[in-house]
């Protein structure tokens, strides 16, 4: 199964796609997090990703598509992967489909988890995560079991993204419905996506996921 979960800042893209990743033991591919490795290792794509980023805006598409054409040719998607933040612009969704011909692969389903811009804010504002596994958490919304112990790996030092903050998340909820929306319609036009509310707790959204997920599978 190959699909897309599509969505703004915060909406939940990753918190379900690691759900998904062990439900259905195929791999999440985050675009965000393959940047911020790509930063961290202080790379040339990295130096340029790490500006526009802290500002919120998206890192150039000739990158990222050379990014994910090289990602998806790795023995670990064979059996399927969940995209998650790519495709994010229309020339992105637009690569993508002319490389999934190239390597005789289809996308299957795309989720569109929709939010509003509020939760999106609130989502962002809490999130950190674990600073040695990357489990996601939230201030609110997903605590740790224990308190200041990571429920997956046991760490007790967590981090929050540098653009995790309210300047930013202006600049990204922009970039999202400038940039990122029309791809809903360009895949409304190949029939693609299923909506999903994701407005519900974790699990709910999960459940709605994954039903959606099991009729695509069935059809
Ligand atoms: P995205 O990948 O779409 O940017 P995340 O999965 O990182 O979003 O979720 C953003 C934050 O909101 C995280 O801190 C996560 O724990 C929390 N979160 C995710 N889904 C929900 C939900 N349905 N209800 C409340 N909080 C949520
Ligand atoms: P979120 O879901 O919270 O927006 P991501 O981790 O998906 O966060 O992305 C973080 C940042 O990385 C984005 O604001 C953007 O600068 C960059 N980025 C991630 N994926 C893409 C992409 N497909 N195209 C362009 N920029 C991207
Ligand atoms: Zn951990």
């Amino acid at each position: 199964m190959n699909l897309v979960l599509l969505g703004p800042p915060g909406s939940g893209k990753g918190t379900q796609a690691k759900r998904l990743q062990e439900r259905l033991g195929i791999v999440q591919l985050s675009t965000g997090e393959m940047l911020r490795a790509e930063v961290a290792a202080g790379s040339e794509i990295g130096r340029t990703a790490d500006t526009l980023m802290k500002a919120g805006h998206l890192v150039p598409d000739s990158i990222i598509i050379d990014i994910m054409d090289k990602r998806l040719d790795q023995a670990d998607c064979a059996p399927g992967f969940i995209l998650d933040g790519f495709p994010r612009t229309v020339p992105q969704a637009t690569a993508l489909e002319v490389m999934l011909d190239a390597k005789k692969l289809k996308l299957d389903v795309v989720v569109s988890i929709e939010v509003d811009d509020e939760a999106m804010i609130a989502r962002i504002s809490g999130r950190y995560s674990c600073a040695k596994c990357g489990a996601g958490y939230h201030d609110l919304f997903q605590l740790p079991k224990v308190s200041g112990v990571c429920d997956t790996c046991g760490g007790v030092e967590f981090v929050r993204r540098k653009d995790d903050n309210a300047e930013t998340v202006r600049e990204r909820l922009k970039a999202y419905h400038a940039q990122t929306k029309p791809i809903i319609a360009f895949y409304d036009e190949r029939g693609l996506v299923k909506r999903v509310d994701g407005m519900g707790p974790i699990d709910e959204v999960t459940e709605k996921v994954q039903s959606v997920i099991d009729k695509q599978a069935m059809s």
